[in-house]
Protein backbone atom coordinates (compact mmCIF):
# COMPACT_ATOMS: atom_id res chain seq x y z
CA UNK A 1 0.00 0.00 0.00
CA UNK A 2 1.40 3.31 -0.89
CA UNK A 3 1.28 5.88 1.99
CA UNK A 4 0.11 9.33 1.60
CA UNK A 5 2.73 12.29 1.74
CA UNK A 6 0.58 13.76 4.21
CA UNK A 7 0.74 10.61 6.66
CA UNK A 8 4.73 10.24 5.98
CA UNK A 9 4.88 14.36 6.82
CA UNK A 10 3.25 13.92 9.69
CA UNK A 11 4.68 10.79 11.20
CA UNK A 12 8.33 12.16 10.58
CA UNK A 13 7.23 15.21 12.54
CA UNK A 14 5.99 13.49 15.38
CA UNK A 15 9.33 11.00 15.47
CA UNK A 16 11.06 14.79 14.67
CA UNK A 17 9.25 16.17 17.80
CA UNK A 18 10.11 13.04 20.23
CA UNK A 19 13.78 13.00 19.03
CA UNK A 20 14.04 16.58 19.50
CA UNK A 21 13.04 16.54 23.43
CA UNK A 22 14.88 13.39 24.15
CA UNK A 23 17.90 14.52 22.18
CA UNK A 24 18.47 17.44 25.50
CA UNK A 25 16.21 14.99 28.24
CA UNK A 26 18.97 13.61 30.99
CA UNK A 27 18.50 9.86 32.16
CA UNK A 28 15.55 11.34 34.21
CA UNK A 29 14.11 12.36 31.12
CA UNK A 30 14.22 15.81 32.16
CA UNK A 31 14.62 18.25 29.80
CA UNK A 32 15.38 22.53 30.07
CA UNK A 33 13.10 24.83 28.13
CA UNK A 34 15.79 26.51 25.54
CA UNK A 35 13.87 29.79 26.06
CA UNK A 36 13.12 29.67 29.64
CA UNK A 37 15.08 27.55 30.91
CA UNK A 38 12.19 25.50 33.29
CA UNK A 39 12.49 21.81 33.85
CA UNK A 40 10.22 19.30 32.65
CA UNK A 41 9.43 15.74 31.45
CA UNK A 42 10.00 15.82 27.62
CA UNK A 43 6.57 14.31 27.93
CA UNK A 44 5.32 17.07 28.65
CA UNK A 45 7.63 19.34 26.74
CA UNK A 46 7.45 20.45 23.10
CA UNK A 47 9.32 20.69 19.86
CA UNK A 48 9.33 24.39 19.30
CA UNK A 49 10.45 25.68 16.11
CA UNK A 50 12.64 28.91 15.74
CA UNK A 51 11.48 29.90 12.11
CA UNK A 52 7.84 29.01 11.55
CA UNK A 53 6.07 25.78 10.64
CA UNK A 54 5.19 27.26 7.43
CA UNK A 55 8.05 27.32 5.73
CA UNK A 56 8.72 23.96 4.42
CA UNK A 57 12.64 24.37 4.03
CA UNK A 58 13.88 23.83 7.28
CA UNK A 59 10.82 22.65 8.87
CA UNK A 60 12.61 19.32 9.80
CA UNK A 61 16.18 21.09 10.58
CA UNK A 62 16.93 19.61 13.84
CA UNK A 63 20.18 20.90 14.21
CA UNK A 64 19.10 24.70 14.58
CA UNK A 65 15.54 25.25 13.64
CA UNK A 66 13.69 22.76 16.56
CA UNK A 67 14.59 22.98 20.58
CA UNK A 68 12.37 21.77 23.29
CA UNK A 69 10.41 24.34 24.99
CA UNK A 70 7.47 24.84 27.29
CA UNK A 71 4.36 24.81 26.68
CA UNK A 72 4.16 28.51 27.89
CA UNK A 73 6.98 29.55 25.69
CA UNK A 74 5.90 27.81 22.58
CA UNK A 75 1.80 28.21 23.13
CA UNK A 76 1.17 31.35 25.37
CA UNK A 77 4.19 33.26 24.20
CA UNK A 78 4.23 32.28 20.40
CA UNK A 79 7.81 30.89 20.48
CA UNK A 80 9.53 33.39 22.48
CA UNK A 81 11.50 34.69 19.29
CA UNK A 82 13.56 37.14 20.60
CA UNK A 83 14.99 34.73 23.50
CA UNK A 84 15.34 31.67 20.68
CA UNK A 85 17.56 33.97 18.08
CA UNK A 86 19.24 35.19 21.35
CA UNK A 87 20.07 31.49 22.84
CA UNK A 88 20.64 30.53 18.79
CA UNK A 89 23.46 33.46 18.09
CA UNK A 90 25.09 32.51 21.73
CA UNK A 91 25.21 28.33 20.37
CA UNK A 92 26.16 29.12 17.25
CA UNK A 93 27.50 32.34 16.38
CA UNK A 94 25.90 34.78 13.82
CA UNK A 95 26.93 33.50 10.79
CA UNK A 96 24.88 30.46 11.12
CA UNK A 97 22.25 31.89 12.21
CA UNK A 98 21.88 34.66 9.26
CA UNK A 99 22.51 31.63 6.96
CA UNK A 100 19.59 29.77 8.76
CA UNK A 101 17.61 33.14 8.13
CA UNK A 102 18.42 32.85 4.95
CA UNK A 103 17.33 29.10 3.84
CA UNK A 104 13.80 30.11 5.49
CA UNK A 105 13.12 31.54 1.78
CA UNK A 106 14.38 28.57 0.10
CA UNK A 107 11.46 26.72 -1.60
CA UNK A 108 11.15 23.15 -0.89
CA UNK A 109 8.94 20.62 -2.03
CA UNK A 110 9.81 17.42 -0.50
CA UNK A 111 9.23 14.13 -2.20
CA UNK A 112 7.67 11.46 -0.62
CA UNK A 113 10.94 9.02 -0.58
CA UNK A 114 13.19 12.60 0.68
CA UNK A 115 10.59 12.11 4.00
CA UNK A 116 10.34 7.59 4.19
CA UNK A 117 14.44 7.73 4.30
CA UNK A 118 14.70 10.76 6.87
CA UNK A 119 11.92 8.87 8.66
CA UNK A 120 14.32 5.54 8.58
CA UNK A 121 17.29 7.15 9.90
CA UNK A 122 15.31 9.46 12.96
CA UNK A 123 13.52 6.44 14.41
CA UNK A 124 17.07 4.42 14.42
CA UNK A 125 17.98 7.40 16.28
CA UNK A 126 14.71 7.80 18.15
CA UNK A 127 15.28 4.31 19.57
CA UNK A 128 18.79 4.25 20.78
CA UNK A 129 17.78 7.68 22.80
CA UNK A 130 14.55 5.82 24.16
CA UNK A 131 17.33 3.47 25.57
CA UNK A 132 18.77 5.66 27.46
CA UNK A 133 15.98 7.27 29.30
CA UNK A 134 13.08 6.73 31.55
ZN1 LIG B 1 9.84 27.93 28.51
Amino acid sequence: MKLKKKTIWNKLWKVTSELVRLRYADKSGLVECYTCGSKKHYKQMHAGHFIKRNHKSVFFDIEMNIRPQCTKCNTFYGGRQDEFAARLIREFGYKKFLNLMNRKHEIKNWSTSELIEMLTEREKELNLYRKGVK
